[in-house]
């Protein structure tokens, strides 16, 4: 793409985005390389307006307009899948002494608060007089001049100053910041994430997300043995995922019916996993319709009852859809530690009752036979049920 017009708002202040594994995707590159542009154009919309390209492995955001809120876009770049890291950079005139001298003041207190630092110049305007080598060695010496307290270290520096000679602009940047990592929402297709009111499945959502999926979440509301509150926390939580997966349907389910049919014909040990089996049943038909192409639960081996081996593969007979399970392998606190980064854990623990505890037999079996579930749902008119619930589910956008 043509490098037209230097950017002059904000005081020539862009950002420069890494992109990470898409850059390893071959052929597929193009692809990924617009659905990370794509996602971010729809993520900066709201603080003014941008351009946003792609050249080589990286990405360049510059403001279009004196307006541009450049500190929440930077904040908002953070969270975007596809992105290892970002940096800041300045503008200025392609001149060795100019480079020197934004580097001097707009890294300053990177600089400042460094031991050592290297210089390194990536030159694409092959008409500048200096060779990439020759402005680096010209900016370093000037720089190891102005700040005595700093070591050269080209191997392992605390800062590196990146002088960037383009064909319209010269730009000085200092370390990238860690960007969110992953891949492009959407460039792994989508997904129906089965989202509670606990800790795990945002977890969850949150790392398949991440993974490049886009989703939709599904929850099962059990009205009124689950109060009005504990659907208001789930769409909290949705809303906490939203600078991650981007903007998402919740689909919220009438599951008390279903729950009072098992309860009076359901042997009680195996009342869970039938329960969870028409979770699954019911997430399907919501991918059918929404066009995923997975499941993702919050599950985690061993966890309670029916997260065992044996459970897991009971209730996940009755779809044909892959069920991801991104934290199967992760202890408690590990999933709390991914929570509270995210900004899930507070929300998460506030107090609620999910339909999964309302009903909550005394004894349930944890090496159940897949043999014994079709006895105990004899009595259910299943594709009723799923059809019914299916048909009353709301569908509410955050
Ligand atoms: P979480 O912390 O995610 O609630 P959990 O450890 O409490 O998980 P369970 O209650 O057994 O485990 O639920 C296992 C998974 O089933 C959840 O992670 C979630 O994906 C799904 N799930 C449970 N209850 C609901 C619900 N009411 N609506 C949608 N999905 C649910
Ligand atoms: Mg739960």
């Amino acid at each position: 793409m043509a490098e037209k017009k230097k950017p002059d708002y904000q005081g020539g202040e862009m950002f420069l985005l890494k992109m990470g594994e898409i850059v390893l995707k071959g052929l597929n590159r193009r692809r990924f390389e617009d659905r990370l542009t794509g996602n971010l154009n729809r993520r900066l919309h709201r603080y003014g307006r941008f351009r946003v390209y792609g050249r080589q492995s990286t990405v360049y955001v510059e403001p279009l307009e004196p307006a541009c809120d450049m500190d929440g876009a930077w904040n908002a770049i953070q969270t975007v899948f596809g992105v290892v890291g970002l940096s800041r950079a300045k503008a200025c005139e392609k001149d060795k002494d100019v480079f020197f001298e934004t580097a001097k003041t707009y890294l300053y207190d990177q600089l400042m608060g460094a031991r050592s630092f290297k210089v390194e110049t990536k030159r694409a305007d092959k008409t500048f007089p200096m060779t990439s080598i020759e402005l680096s060695q010209y900016v370093g010496g000037l720089l190891d001049e102005a700040f005595p307290h700093l070591k050269v270290d080209v191997h392992h520096p605390d800062v590196t100053v990146y002088l960037e000679v383009r064909d319209y602009s010269g730009y000085v940047h200092g370390n990238p910041t860690p960007g969110a990592g992953g891949l492009p929402v959407g460039a792994g297709g989508r997904g129906v994430a089965l989202l509670s009111g606990g800790i795990d499945s945002p977890v969850a959502a949150y790392m398949m997300a991440k993974r490049g999926l886009a989703l939709d979440m599904v929850h099962f509301f059990s009205y009124p043995y689950t109060s009005l509150e504990a659907k208001e926390k789930v769409l909290e939580l949705a809303g906490l995922l939203t600078p991650y997966a981007g903007r998402l349907h919740v689909h919220i389910v009438p599951f008390t019916q279903i729950q009072e049919e098992l309860r009076r014909s359901c042997p009680e040990p195996l009342f869970t996993l039938a329960m969870r089996r028409f979770m699954m049943r019911i997430s399907q038909m919501v991918a059918r319709e929404v066009g995923a192409e997975c499941l993702v639960t919050g599950e985690s081996l061993g966890q309670v009852a029916s997260q065992t081996m044996e459970a897991m593969a009971v209730t996940q007979s009755v779809v044909d859809l892959p069920v991801f399970r991104p934290v199967i392998g992760m202890d408690k606190e590990e999933i709390i530690t991914i929570a509270r980064r995210i900004g899930t854990f507070d929300t998460s623990i506030l107090p609620y009752e999910d339909c999964c505890t309302v009903f909550t037999p005394s004894h349930q079996v944890t090496k159940p036979k897949l043999a014994s579930m079709p006895d105990a749902e004899r009595k259910l008119d299943i594709e009723a049920l799923v059809d019914e619930a299916v048909e009353k589910t709301e569908i509410v956008s955050v």
